[in-house]
């Protein structure tokens, strides 16, 4: 892990209100080798290729996504939703080679307003500890 993997692991991520990754991205799959019960989420499930995912409205916004109050499964949520940081998902993003970041982006599987908070916020966690990094 380099300074900028260190610095965010002291930086803990506080979403708030932002929800932008529950919202229009192809679906959440279930992991149960990563503690996912499916049987949490009964109704609520699609199969693909053999893997459980959770359903998306017609709008792909996750099916527990609540605009007002976000996530109405917050305790079950997925582990994916548990671990994943915006800005770690960015800094990947962005040491990809060049060629491989614009076939992402015509796939039409990145989501740029995910791309874009994670971009913010990585910039602000940087520019906080501009000094930790220099100085390793
Ligand atoms: S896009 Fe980033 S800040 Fe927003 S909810 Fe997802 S992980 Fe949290
Ligand atoms: S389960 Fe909850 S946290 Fe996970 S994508 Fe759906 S609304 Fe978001």
């Amino acid at each position: 892990m380099g300074p900028v993997g260190e610095v965010l692991k002291d930086a803990p991520l506080e979403c708030g209100a932002c929800n932008k990754c529950c919202r229009k991205n192809p679906g959440i799959f279930l992991i149960p080798e990563h503690g996912d019960d499916p049987g949490l989420y009964e109704g609520h499930l699609d199969v693909i290729d053999g893997r459980p995912i959770l359903k998306t409205k017609s709008n792909g916004d996750c099916i527990y996504l609540d605009l007002e109050k976000g996530c109405t499964n917050y305790n079950n949520r997925p582990n994916v939703c548990r671990i994943y940081d915006c800005r770690s998902d960015y800094m990947q993003w962005l040491a990809k080679p060049r060629t491989e970041r614009r076939a992402m982006m015509k796939s039409g599987l990145l989501n740029q307003s995910v791309q874009k908070e994670g971009r913010q916020r990585l910039k602000a966690v940087l520019s906080r500890n501009a000094s930790t990094i220099a100085a390793d």
